[in-house]
């Protein structure tokens, strides 16, 4: 069986190295004139983790990132409001969280792929399908016919317009500024995400490899808020006093070039996943807000179910396979989104009043609770 798959992100690949596995034939295509090590950080969790070892991967993201031993949210002092022990999650689940440049993990997976499967400067166009196929059309004028076909092209899916027509995206309410610096931290295992007194001010910096740190910071805006004169590095540096000097001074020192903006959405509930020969994953599926780490994890875990169900099931109709993977991850995509969204409008509580009370608010919460939380997150086998 001939596979298609749109997109060459987190989940696009890890789903081509599953089905390479499984013994199917795959292509996959991106839109990206090439696939070069571009982009910030991100945070691999322990569920993603799971996944990479099953598929052999995990040595060689854990080679190219960086272990995590604990996660907080802190006030804007720094000082500890809630944590996550990913010592404890690797003791229950068998794997840490690691951080990881995603351009770096990007090329750990292509390494994982045969020779001749990546095809870039292919945008999708459109698709049409019948009893026998689907045939993908692609901006450059070439098409392609396959089997089956698997939307993972991201928020703004191609794939997922061509079978459902126009989706409305949800905006978070948060404008986010990512990035990479030259820095070593001196506790490279932990991340301290520092909630301001403004609603929605984040920031963190996170270790993902020696001498390389990513940062965000995040805060409530209008959708479409841009900085004054287009100056990031000015903008953040002024916004960043709010929290300990070490943020304006390391984000500071970036340069404007190497500053990404764009405001936060996520997708509003499909009805479903899926139609003829054609299904979606990650976030062209089920796009989440960052708040919990885990979009790119939730597409990890989409490539693994969808990869188990098509090979388990080969004979049965395309529609009931489909249906099967939808039904096996939506439980939990659905927990990621509303959780992640509920998290967002939390940060919102700012103010002199409200940042004290949404601070005790989590620092209050107790440890059982806390751990039952990441406990339904971290989960996979
Ligand atoms: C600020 C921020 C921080 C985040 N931090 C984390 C984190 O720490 N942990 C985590 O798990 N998740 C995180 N996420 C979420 C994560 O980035 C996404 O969920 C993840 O990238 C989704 O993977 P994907 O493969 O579904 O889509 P994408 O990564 O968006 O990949 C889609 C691919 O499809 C290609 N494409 C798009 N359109 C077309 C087309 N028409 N034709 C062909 N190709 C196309 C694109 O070039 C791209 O390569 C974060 C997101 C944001 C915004």
């Amino acid at each position: 069986m001939q596979i298609n798959i749109i997109g060459a992100g987190i989940g696009g690949l890890t789903t081509a190295i599953a089905l390479h596995r499984k013994g199917f034939k795959i292509k996959v295509f991106d839109a990206a004139p090439a696939l070069r090590p571009l982009g910030a950080g991100i945070v691999m969790a322990s569920n993603a983790m799971q996944v990479f070892r099953r598929l052999g991967c995990a040595e060689a993201v854990y080679a190219q990132g960086n272990e995590l031993s604990a996660m907080h949210i802190t006030d804007h002092r720094r000082r500890s409001l809630q944590c996550i022990d990913i010592r404890w999650v690797k003791s229950r689940f068998g794997e840490p969280s690691v951080s990881i440049h995603r351009g770096a993990l990007q090329q750990v997976l292509l390494e994982y792929l045969p020779e001749g499967v990546v095809f870039t400067g292919k945008r999708l166009k459109n698709l049409t399908q019948d009893a026998s196929g689907v045939s993908a059309f692609f901006e450059d004028g070439s098409s392609d016919r396959s089997d089956l076909l698997i939307g993972a092209d991201g928020l703004r899916s191609a794939t997922r317009h061509s079978i459902f027509g126009t989706q409305a995206l949800r905006y978070s309410t948060h404008t986010c500024w990512r990035g990479m610096l030259d820095l070593q931290l001196d506790e490279p295992e932990l991340v301290y995400e520092c909630w301001g007194t403004e609603g929605g001010m984040r920031v963190a910096l996170v270790q993902v490899s020696p001498g390389k740190v990513y940062f965000y910071y995040t805060e409530k805006q209008n959708a479409g808020f841009q900085a004054p004169g287009g100056d990031h590095c000015a903008y953040l540096k002024q916004r960043l006093r709010a929290f300990p000097a070490l943020y304006a001074e390391a984000i500071g020192s970036a340069a404007n070039k190497d500053i990404f903006h764009d405001d936060l959405y996520d997708l509003t509930r499909l009805a479903r996943w899926h139609q003829g020969r054609v299904v979606l994953l990650g976030d062209a599926a089920h796009a989440t807000t960052p708040n919990l780490g885990q979009g790119a994890c939730q597409a990890v875990e989409d490539a693994w179910f969808l990869a188990e169900h098509l090979a388990a099931q080969t004979g049965e109709a395309p529609e009931q396979i489909f249906s099967q993977y939808e039904k096996s991850r939506r439980a939990k995509t659905d927990y990621v989104v509303n959780t992640s969204y509920r998290i967002g409008l939390l940060s919102n509580l700012g103010g002199p009043l409200g940042y004290r009370l949404r601070n005790a608010l989590l620092k209050s919460t107790p440890e059982s609770i806390n751990r039952k939380q990441v406990s339904r997150v971290f989960k996979m086998f």
